[in-house]
């Protein structure tokens, strides 16, 4: 099969000197994303070895003609444990100083690595270097996030006109990922949430038995995968007549999700936008209902770099792709949330989520 490839932002001359800038001869890359973003391979089992001369994938027998024809590098298939394989080029190659990614390696990896490299070679420990990278997205890689959002949109609009009352979110789950394959996903980008009535009031609910009910909210959150790329989206919808006291609320959660909207962009640092959702939300009391962050990075895997959190300092740039995604959440009674893809701009964002942010009274 063939693939894309994303072409890269010049993310492989940044990590060499990043690599002489903390001495290092070369950065181990243990993290499946990180390897399909720097050398795109896509399989399930491979190092890679970022050299300041090339890089090397090491990956098992099962995946050699895959990695052939994937990779922009290097190939090494190996039998057995890789990082065996890893550190005897270590040895060979009489590299000394060797990067790792302290938070993408088990304990057990590194307790191997650190054996089969000997005692010659110091492991230094490094944190997000190529998360950093991934954060701006390259233009191949913004098309490849904006088709996976548009076939997110389709698989939802082709989803909610089945709703019936009474079937399970478990049910509405199969046809939002049946739907979502069908439009052209290679697999929903996360485990996709319907919740209904009181249910909604759990961020992260997990479809089950549970009816969705009339006069109930029906909150649907769900993303694409395609072509490796997620996108990701929450909308609301009402089965029956919503009461005031729900339209008023919703209105609210929509006030702040556009003024976090408006708020977005080149420039402006991560907290700046969580701040902007959280004050409209304070004005109507609703602050206190709003228990995670604004939003989150994403592009090859769903939660990426940067978080729009509070206070957080890290500055939005043209070319990131960030969701913006306040919710208030009310124990016994429900959850509303209004979740959308953007793109960050020079001048300010743009929504890659085609789907109204109306609610949806069904
Ligand atoms: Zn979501
Ligand atoms: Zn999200």
């Amino acid at each position: 099969m063939s693939r894309r490839r994303p072409e890269r932002s010049g993310g492989a001359a940044v990590l060499v000197e990043g690599l002489a800038r903390a001495k290092l001869d070369a950065l181990l890359v243990t993290a499946l994303p990180n390897i399909r973003y720097l050398a795109g391979f896509t399989g399930s089992n491979g190092a890679l070895l970022v050299g300041r001369n090339g890089n090397t994938l090491f990956t098992d027998p099962r995946y050699e003609i895959q990695a052939n024809a994937e990779a922009n590098c290097k190939v090494r298939v190996v039998r057995g444990p890789l990082l065996k394989a890893v550190a005897a080029t270590i040895r060979a190659r009489k590299l000394r100083r060797i990067g790792f990614e302290r938070n993408r390696i088990s304990y057990e990896s590194f307790d191997s690595l650190s054996v089969f490299a000997g005692p010659a070679t110091r492991l230094i420990p490094v944190t997000g270097w190529i998360e950093d990278l991934r954060m701006l997205k390259s233009a191949a890689e913004i098309d490849a996030i904006r088709r996976s959002a548009a076939t997110n949109s389709l698989a939802f609009e082709a989803a909610l006109s089945r709703v019936r009352i009474g079937m399970s979110e478990m049910d509405l789950a199969a046809e939002i990922d049946f739907r979502m394959r069908r439009a052209g996903a290679e697999s929903p980008a996360f485990e996709t949430i319907v919740a209904s009535g009181a249910r909604s009031a759990l961020p992260h609910a997990r479809p089950g038995a549970n009816p969705i009910l009339k006069d109930r909210l029906l909150l649907v959150d769900m993303g694409a995968n395609q072509a490796g790329y997620c996108s990701d989206m929450t909308r609301m919808a009402f089965p029956g007549s919503p009461p005031r006291k729900i339209r008023r609320m919703y209105d609210a959660v929509l006030e702040a999700q556009m003024a976090a909207v408006h708020a977005v962009k080149d420039g402006v640092t991560a907290g700046e936008v969580d701040a902007a959702a959280r004050k409209v939300l304070r004005s109507y009391g609703l602050d206190g209902a709003f228990v995670h962050s604004t939003g989150h990075g994403l592009g090859l895997e769903i939660h990426e770099s940067p978080r729009l959190g509070r206070g957080d300092k890290t500055p939005l740039r043209a070319g990131m792709v960030v969701t913006i995604e306040p919710g208030v959440y009310f124990e016994g009674t429900g959850g509303i949330r209004i979740e959308d893809t953007v793109l960050v701009t020079a001048t300010g964002c743009e929504i890659l989520t085609p789907t109204t942010k109306d609610l949806r009274v069904l």
